[in-house]
């Protein structure tokens, strides 16, 4: 069976075709990061603009490179929440044209389960039930998911997400958007001597010891007083302490995850598992706590990108959900489709 996704919830411009779930014939990606570096952070209109600049290249590529025709597709599958809604729009306009014209069947999924389904084109076949832990740009939260299509949340963000907490210490440190990649390479360059004392304070210090819940705007203010109360500190250094205590606060989070659930399985997912420090101390954790852990190798992979949404549409479309031209986009999580 052969899937086309297509992605535009936020800032890329994805079409992915995978054959049976798990083999990627072609992954396509236009990255609007240098369109939105002026201003430090994803911008809603010109986001929408790119989109449909973009898309229709995008998938000629993807095609081309598949060595497919339309007639040859089974089903489309596309992300129709959460996300920019102008931009989630120009997907799913795509799959509706493609629809109109060819017939083809429209998987409409949810862009947080279609991370969590990127394992798939690994070799990853998932075991229900799950935790999924999601750390994006727009993301942090653990979800406990019975089977795709279903998704409960077990904790969220009160503030900002990981991922914009990293743009945003890049930012105070003078560092390029987006922070992730920029803050993690400086962070390598610091060994902290034995017994390093964390220079920041623990996140959420006080929170009920049952509740998982994650809050990222307060350290952005303590790199900041930190910063300025001692700028002779060199970079490195602040961001191999940002990064300690950011990740402490995931590590305390998932194991009350657990605790709560009862379920001993996770899988990790967001553009913030591109940080290799941040998966080397997940797969450390798990192994101390005797829990199952399964993160994207790839880095490709923990980008938002169409293959994903293709994986994520094959396993609901084989459960029997599909639409045609009447669907809608959301802003906010909506599970499947409506
Ligand atoms: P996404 O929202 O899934 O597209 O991921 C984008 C977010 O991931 C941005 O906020 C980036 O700063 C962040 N990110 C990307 N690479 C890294 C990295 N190596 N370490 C930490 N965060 C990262
Ligand atoms: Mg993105």
């Amino acid at each position: 069976m052969i899937g086309l996704g297509i992605e535009s919830s936020c800032d890329e411009t994805s079409v992915g075709i995978v054959k049976d779930g798990t083999e990627i014939l072609s992954l396509k990606i236009f990255t609007q990061i240098d369109l939105h570096k002026p201003f430090r952070g994803v911008v809603p209109e010109i986001a929408s603009r790119s989109h449909l600049e973009k898309i229709n290249l995008v998938l000629s590529e993807s095609m081309e490179e598949a060595g497919i025709g339309f007639e040859d597709l089974d089903y489309v599958a596309v992300t129709r929440s959460p996300g920019l809604t102008g931009s989630l729009m120009i997907g799913a306009q795509l799959a509706r044209c493609i629809h109109a014209v060819f017939r083809t069947p429209i998987v409409p999924v949810c862009h947080l389960q279609s991370h969590f389904a990127a394992l798939q084109l690994e070799g990853v076949q998932p075991i229900f039930p799950t935790l999924g832990l999601l750390l994006s740009g727009g993301n942090s939260a653990i979800y406990r998911i019975p089977e795709f299509g279903r998704m409960e949340t077990v904790g969220d963000t009160m503030d900002d997400a990981l991922g914009e907490a990293f743009d945003k210490v890049a930012g105070l440190l003078g560092l390029p958007y987006p922070g992730g990649p920029a803050i993690e390479e400086e962070a390598s360059k610091y060994v902290p001597e034995e017994g390093e004392k964390d220079l920041l304070p623990p996140l959420l210090r006080n929170l009920e010891q049952d509740r998982v819940a994650f809050s990222f705007s307060g350290v952005k203010t303590a790199v900041a007083h930190l910063i300025a109360k001692r700028p002779e500190l060199p970079v490195p250094k602040v961001c191999y302490h940002f990064q300690n205590t950011a990740f402490e606060l995931v590590e305390r989070n998932l194991k009350r995850a657990v605790a709560v659930t009862g379920c001993r399985r996770i899988i990790a997912a967001g553009g913030v598992l591109a940080n290799s420090t941040l998966k080397k101390r997940l797969r450390k954790f798990a192994e101390k706590n005797y829990l199952e852990l399964f993160a994207p190798d790839k880095k490709i992979l923990c980008t938002d990108n169409g293959a994903m949404v293709a994986t994520l549409g094959y396993y609901l479309f084989q459960k029997g959900y599909s639409t045609g031209l009447e669907f809608t986009v959301s802003p906010v999580r909506q599970e499947t489709y409506v």
